[in-house]
């Protein structure tokens, strides 16, 4: 299972637009030129009007209109016309894109990478397949692999993937449930696994076939997963210092719970980049983004969390399944200065890259 990254609320530029028409059209609803106050999304200007509507594209957080091109799933979240494309939303396009994982990840990992009962079932779900209810830490689920495994060995083999998601995002879950499937087939009952080295092995598959395909958002999201509390970390310094084979051995013939931790590399040979944190405490997987900045033509308004903030005002805003008392102390060309509850340092966001986990 992986869980679902918090989704960002995208505008990630800014357009001032103090007086008089601009050459903007609205990439939502067309209108223009647009005068006033305007938003720059990923895709281009959003006018004032489609700012305001009520549903947004749960990939990018554009503003959605019934009648702009953008679909929306089983469960309500709303994809735009722009995101549709490489969005995966049926389940001939998750079978599609599992299929691809599958050959890609024996082509990395060899043939031993194969699975000996080769049937597959691929589903799509929705949001609410299973119930959330319960869980602290307010992770959703990208996916599940499930083995049934028969009184003679013979093992069927299930994997559901989350729908609405972007096609990179999908093969990313997709390596890490053929994975679980490989594990179930492979790891004998006696030799019991450490939790988060379970997750960890399947996200670092996750994370090689990333590689593979030069993604390196992927990468980043896979490292700072709080998923296997740090655990990934780990396995991509082991897996550089000794070679896949040997973590996928140790599935097959280990005794131990958890992997041997990495050897100090001999001074000569000095390669991998990647020290796992020992005691780091692992990130949260919430976090306060500066969506953008909004230019009424005098003052700018800073846009936190799709809560916005004029200089000098304190607010709180929504993260996670908690609130946080903010003041915004300083508003810049693409830059905030905040001053939050129970942190005594100031924080500084930028435009988009801006994140902050509490
Ligand atoms: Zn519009
Ligand atoms: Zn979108």
């Amino acid at each position: 299972m992986r869980p679902l990254a918090l989704i960002l609320f995208l505008f990630a530029a800014v357009a001032g637009a103090a007086a008089g028409p601009t050459n903007y059209f609205c990439v939502v609803c067309g209108r223009g030129p647009l005068t006033g106050r305007l938003w720059l999304s990923k895709w281009g200007p959003v006018c004032e009007d489609c700012y305001r509507l009520e549903n947004h594209c749960s990939l990018c957080g554009l503003p959605v209109r019934a009648d702009d091109g953008s679909v929306k799933t089983g469960d309500g979240r709303f994809i735009c016309r722009f995101d549709r494309t490489n969005a995966v939303l049926d389940v001939a396009g998750a079978r599609e894109v599992f299929a691809d994982v599958r050959r890609d990840l024996v082509e990395l990992f060899g043939q031993g990478f194969a699975l000996k009962f080769p049937d597959v079932t691929v589903n799509l779900f929705d949001v609410d397949y299973w119930s959330e209810q319960g869980r602290e830490d307010h992770l959703h689920k990208f996916g599940f692999a499930y083995t049934r495994q028969a009184r003679n060995g013979d093992c069927t083999h299930e994997v559901v993937l989350l729908s609405g998601r972007l096609r990179t995002e999908i093969a990313a879950t997709a390596a890490h449930e053929y994975t679980h499937l490989w594990i179930n087939e492979n790891r004998p009952a006696e030799h019991v696994m450490d939790d988060d080295t379970t997750e960890a092995i399947c996200e670092l598959s996750a994370y090689k076939l990333m590689q593979a395909h030069a993604q390196p958002a992927e990468l980043e999201k896979i490292l700072d997963n709080p998923y296997t509390h740090g655990e990934i970390k780990t396995l991509v310094a082991l897996e550089q210092e000794r070679g896949i084979g040997s973590i996928l051995d140790w599935v097959k013939n280990g005794t131990t719970a958890k992997l041997a931790p990495s050897s100090p590399a001999p001074a000569a040979t000095v390669q991998s980049q990647t020290v796992p944190p020992t005691n780091a405490r692992p990130p949260l997987p919430t976090q306060l983004s500066l969506g953008g900045l909004l230019f009424d033509g005098r003052h700018y308004l800073a846009i936190l969390n799709n809560v916005s903030f004029a200089m000098g005002e304190t607010k709180s805003v929504r993260i996670g399944g908690r609130s946080l008392q903010v003041h915004c102390r300083e508003i810049n060309a693409d830059k905030v200065v905040l001053e939050l509850a129970g942190r005594p340092e100031p924080v500084t966001l930028t435009i988009g890259e801006g994140k902050f986990a509490p």
